[in-house]
């Protein structure tokens, strides 16, 4: 590659204010990756308010055009609107995103010390109850609602597998799959055994992979008294996505947890946060999720030097205490903290 073209999703609220720092970050990388291209691009519920559409066509088309994106957060009511819907659940359908790589990682004291939490919360990112197929019936008893959760072998087995090279490449090796097969044998059910028989499936590639599983209530009071015991966790769609919310407050913040959504032809880094409208326009988002995010972007595509430079600039930042957001007990702006891992990236 010569150059390196990366779509940019704002969307809405904070998305707003803390791409625009993950951009800052991966320029202050100058030539350690190829030239950077970013390509500016619409979506989100403010865009569909002005214009009717949260996800314009053109921003598809030119996403496919790019070698990866970083997407910010959509602010997406809870009252139904008609005419909308979210374009990143969309985003991840069309662009066949089918796995969200959530890594929560707290930092250590000192560089030497091991982290307290280091796991990876695997969601799978296309179906489930996130398929979006919903009714309301009348009837003689009152409203009465439904909603279709799909899981498939297909979908199941892809992420297991992507779950199963996750754990195999790290030092403890260990995988947990969670779900809630004692009640929802059916659905849940299928993808625990899908995901089980991932490494009958890889001829020994998989042999020393450890291989545990918890239900999905018990697996959040665990991952609250005990952190420590898990390494991947791989999740339905729901459950990853509640999962890895609950496994951020461990780290302090939402503000510093980021993902991808990645699928076999490309990947889009994106802070697991949401549009957070509290504070929303007051310069104090923590940016931190969203440099990690286009780190882990960068290491997905193979550039993982560069991608080490970013999070050890942010590493040495969270550790030095100084130079931080509310959200973490500081007392800086948005700005501050993007001019203070600057200097060190
Ligand atoms: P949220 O993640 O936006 O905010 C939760 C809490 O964390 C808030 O108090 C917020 O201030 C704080 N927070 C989040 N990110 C922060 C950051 N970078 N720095 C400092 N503090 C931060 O979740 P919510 O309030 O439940 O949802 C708000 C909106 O975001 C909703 O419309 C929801 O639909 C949307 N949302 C979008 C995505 C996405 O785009 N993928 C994800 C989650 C929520
Ligand atoms: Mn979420």
């Amino acid at each position: 590659r010569s150059s390196l073209k990366i779509g940019l999703v704002p969307a809405d609220g904070i998305g707003r204010e803390v791409i625009p720092a993950a951009r800052l970050a991966i320029e202050a990388l100058g030539s350690d990756i190829p030239k950077p291209q970013f390509v500016d691009l619409l979506a989100g519920f403010e865009l569909f308010q002005r214009s009717g559409t949260a996800l314009p066509d053109e921003t598809v088309d030119a996403l496919k055009e790019c070698d990866c994106a970083l997407f910010g957060a959509v602010s997406s009511p809870s009252r139904r609107v008609t005419g909308y819907s979210s374009p990143i659940v969309a985003l991840r359908k069309i662009l066949d995103l089918y796995a969200n790589i959530r890594p929560v990682l707290s930092v250590a004291p000192t560089p030497d010390e091991k982290p307290k939490v280091d796991l990876i919360v695997v969601r799978e990112n296309t179906e489930c109850l996130y398929v979006k197929q919903e009714e309301l019936k009348h009837t003689e008893n009152g409203r009465e609602a439904r909603a279709t959760r799909l899981i498939t072998e297909r979908a199941s087995r892809r992420i297991g597998t992507m779950a199963f090279e996750l754990a195999a490449a790290r030092p403890r090796k260990h995988l947990t799959i969670i779900h809630k097969s004692n009640v929802l044998s059916v659905t849940d059910g299928l993808f625990r055994e899908t995901v089980r028989s991932v490494p009958r499936l890889n001829e020994g590639r998989f042999d020393d992979v450890q291989i545990a599983e918890q239900l999905v209530d018990s697996a959040v009071y665990r991952l609250f008294r005990e952190p420590q015991i898990y390494d991947v966790m791989v999740a339905p769609n729901l459950y990853g996505d509640i999962l890895s919310d609950a496994a951020a407050a461990l780290v302090g913040s939402l503000g510093l947890v980021p993902s991808v959504n990645a699928g076999d032809n490309f990947v889009m880094g994106e802070p697991v946060h949401g549009s957070a409208p509290d504070i929303e326009g007051k310069g104090i988002a923590n940016p931190i999720a969203s440099i990690r995010s286009a780190a882990l972007m960068l290491r997905h595509l193979g550039y993982a030097a560069p991608a080490d430079r970013l999070d050890k600039a942010v590493d040495e930042v969270v550790r030095q205490g100084t130079v931080l957001t509310p959200d973490l007990g500081g007392k800086s702006k948005t700005e501050e903290v993007v001019a203070e891992i600057l200097k060190r990236i």
